[in-house]
C-alpha cells in the first residue's frame, strides 16, 4: 500500500520547491540589489516603505520595489519603482481604502530600478 503514497510525496515536494523556493529567495534578492543595471538608462532607486495606520487594516504596507493595486483606477496598477510620495493623490489603501494621509513612514528601505 505504501508504494501509492510515494509518488504523492514527490509531487508535493515538487511543488513545494516551485511555490516556496521562489518565495524564500525574495528576501535575499531584495537585500542584495544587481548592480548592473537591468537595461540602460535605468538607476538604483532607493525607497521607503510606508505603512497603513489603520488599526482595523492587517497592517498593510506599501512597498515601491512591489508596487500596488490602484483600487480608483485597476486598469493602471502602480508599478514598481514608484515612491509612496509619487502615488496619485487619490490613491487608498487597497485594504481598508483609507487615503495616503493615513500611512506613515515604516523605516524600512527598498532599493529597485527605474527608468532615469
Ligand atoms: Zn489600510
Amino acid at each position: 500500500m505504501m508504494y501509492r503514497m510515494l509518488p504523492r510525496r514527490g509531487a508535493l515536494k515538487t511543488l513545494a520547491a516551485l511555490f516556496i523556493a521562489p518565495l524564500l529567495a525574495r528576501p535575499a534578492a531584495a537585500s542584495s540589489p544587481p548592480t548592473t543595471p537591468p537595461a540602460p538608462g535605468m538607476a538604483l532607486k532607493r525607497l521607503q516603505k510606508w505603512e497603513c495606520t489603520n488599526e482595523e487594516c492587517e497592517p498593510y504596507v506599501y512597498d515601491p520595489s512591489v508596487g500596488d493595486l490602484n483600487v480608483q483606477d485597476l486598469d493602471n496598477p502602480i508599478p514598481p519603482g514608484v515612491a509612496f510620495e509619487d502615488l496619485p493623490d487619490d490613491w487608498i489603501c487597497p485594504i481598508c481604502a483609507d487615503p495616503k494621509r493615513d500611512f506613515e513612514p515604516l523605516g524600512e528601505w527598498v532599493e529597485v530600478w527605474v527608468k532615469a
